[in-house]
């Protein structure tokens, strides 16, 4: 058996294949066969968001299948151009708690930065999809006024990095920021946000692992995994070398209709992201995203959901069920009594 480490070193380059990601709606028609009535909606819905897939997690896609539950996360359709009623383009409020460029403080304790303007994936469903990364794109000097910011508040403990996704960044810029953070006493914890462990699994090379478990913080990694079928032999691979370098991995997936809402499906992520070092987080219901209304569960869907989880598994294999509300101090728990 080969180690999972030995396996990773043997993928071509994680930046070779994010520069050639798909990103061309007739391309992703094609290779996957589905009717040529697919492809002007979605070069229409793509002119909104962009398609933006890897090829790694397009090869986990069953070709002829349009409700096939990867394909649902990536495939632009007809229903994003829709307007409706309770959907805004910031549903978070994020806009408000953006105190400089790239970094927004809205929960005490933790700030959240910006670290880079792209995914290595467009999720249909984002809730950033109109965020404007224009004027939140990272330069060295906005990532300095943001340390600044973090270096004048004692109060902030952990900082998150997230997006956009900050993996995307190299190695370099990565270990520039890491540094800087780490030069601050007060900041504890340092939290990953990145959903290429499971997109582009390639990006979790000896050196980024090396980067996260050599630093005087404590590192949390928190992956985005929405559905097993999401995770292949590289995904599994990638997952235990994080536990295999004693970072804290955890996950959080968007309840989404068409793809996970269906409480076996639910069950079997827990079970194999446990298999693999990953324990659950949160499972978020859908933001009011102008674009996404038609992945929303009903919300009694989603307590009957959630009853069955836990009913079926273990307490700590059950992701807290959550929102996001303007305003609140934290997310908020969707209780199911
Ligand atoms: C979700 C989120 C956090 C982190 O919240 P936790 O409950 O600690 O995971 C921090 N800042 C912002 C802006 C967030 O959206
Ligand atoms: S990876 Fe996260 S931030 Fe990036 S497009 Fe998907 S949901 Fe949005």
């Amino acid at each position: 058996m080969t180690s999972p480490e030995l396996k990773l070193k043997q993928l071509p380059s994680w930046q070779q294949e994010l520069g050639q990601l798909m990103t061309d709606p007739a391309e992703l028609v094609h290779h996957l066969k589905l009717g040529r009535q697919w492809l002007a909606p979605a070069i229409a819905a793509a002119k909104l968001f962009p398609l933006r897939a890897t090829r790694s997690y397009v090869q986990r896609i069953a070709p002829g299948r349009p409700d096939d539950p990867l394909l649902r996360q990536i495939l632009p359709l007809q229903a994003e151009l829709k307007t409706d009623k309770g959907y805004s383009a910031d549903p978070l409020g994020e806009q408000r708690a953006n105190p400089v460029p790239g970094l927004i403080h809205k929960y005490h304790g933790r700030v959240l930065l910006v670290a880079a303007p792209q995914c290595a994936i467009n999720c249909r469903y984002c809730f950033r999809r109109h965020f404007d990364y224009k004027s939140n794109t990272p330069s060295r000097q906005q990532w300095q006024q943001a340390i600044d910011y973090i270096r004048q508040h004692p109060s902030i403990d952990e900082v998150i990095l997230s997006g956009g996704d900050p993996l995307v960044l190299a190695d370099k810029p990565l270990a520039w920021l890491v540094e800087q953070l780490a030069s601050i006493q007060h900041v504890q914890r340092l939290r990953i946000h990145s959903r290429l462990p499971i997109v582009l699994p390639q990006r979790l090379t000896a050196q980024l692992l090396s980067l996260l478990q050599h630093n005087r913080m404590h590192c949390v990694v928190v992956v985005h995994c929405n559905h097993p079928k999401e995770i292949n032999d590289e995904v599994a691979s990638a997952l235990l070398s994080l536990k295999h370098h004693g970072l804290t991995t955890l996950n959080q997936s968007v309840l989404l209709k068409g793809v996970n809402d269906c409480s076996s499906t639910l069950v079997d992520l827990s079970k194999r992201l446990f298999e693999l070092g990953v324990l659950p987080y949160y499972l978020h219901a859908l933001d009011k995203i102008v674009g996404a209304a038609h992945f929303e569960v009903a919300e009694p869907e989603i307590k009957n959901l959630y009853r069955s989880l836990l009913r079926e598994l273990p307490g700590y294999l059950v992701p807290k069920l959550v929102r996001e509300v303007q305003g609140a101090q934290s997310k908020v728990a969707i209780s199911c009594d």
